[in-house]
């Protein structure tokens, strides 16, 4: 099974940020706005049946992968802390079983060999206010087996001081953002809505389905010779 994890999640053997980072709430105004027909934001569904009119791509295209490759944060295993940690852990399993129903995820135990790294920790606060997760997009020149590619690498922070099916809300809507929705919903019964409903949202909606499978379809990163050509002056990963 580890073994498995190895292949499909090779180490990075080197790499070096492209962009600095950007989060979740201003993805609209930061990474996605000014350089060009890249960063414009995609028309709305004719059928209306998704969000994607609310997702906005990098200005290197759009943060989705084929496969993902996931690092969660361990949590003591007996002690005093063990029961909140499996607590916490457990929320988090569960959003990670919900999105992998539609997409590619493999969990590692070396952050080296992932794009997504999951913490359990409240977020710092943000201009004065107090959030339960964030997720943090930087855009990475990596090189794993021999290859250079633009990566995707998401900070996703979920704090563990909330009620178990808050935390699972909470960890889905992190982990949307970290899988390229870089938006949010209008409707509070998607997982990505904007502000949530009064009962947390354990469950994808038809529309989250449907903006993930329609993101699936478009470009992803796409490394300019020019990037790829900045790593060779780049220090190797550290492992
Ligand atoms: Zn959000």
């Amino acid at each position: 099974m580890a073994r498995a994890a190895d292949q499909a999640c090779p180490l990075a053997e080197r790499r070096r940020p492209l962009t600095p980072p950007s989060d979740d709430h201003q993805a609209g105004t930061g990474a996605g706005t000014g350089t060009g027909s890249a960063a414009q934001a995609p028309a709305p569904d004719p059928a209306g049946f998704d969000y994607r009119h609310r997702l906005r791509p990098t200005p290197y295209g759009w943060p989705r992968r084929d496969h993902w490759c996931l690092w969660i944060e361990p949590g003591a295993s007996d002690g005093p802390a063990a029961r909140w940690d499996q607590a916490w852990a457990a929320a988090v399993a569960a959003a990670v079983a919900s999105w992998q129903e539609l997409l590619p995820l493999t969990v590692v135990s070396d952050p080296e060999r992932a794009q997504v790294l999951v913490w359990r920790r409240r977020p710092p606060l943000r201009g004065g206010r107090a959030s339960h997760g964030r997720a943090e997009l930087a855009l990475l020149v990596v090189q794993r087996r021999g290859e250079l590619a633009l990566e995707p690498h998401v900070s996703v922070s979920i704090s563990p001081g909330q009620r178990p099916e808050a935390m699972e809300a909470t960890a889905l809507h992190e982990l949307g953002h970290a899988f390229g929705l870089w938006g949010h919903s209008d409707d509070p019964a998607d997982a990505m809505a904007a502000v949530p409903g009064a009962t947390p949202v354990r469950h994808l909606s038809p529309r989250d389905r449907a903006t993930l499978q329609w993101l699936q379809a478009q470009p992803a990163l796409l490394l300019s010779p020019a990037a790829a050509a900045g790593i060779e002056s780049a220090a190797p990963a550290e492992n």
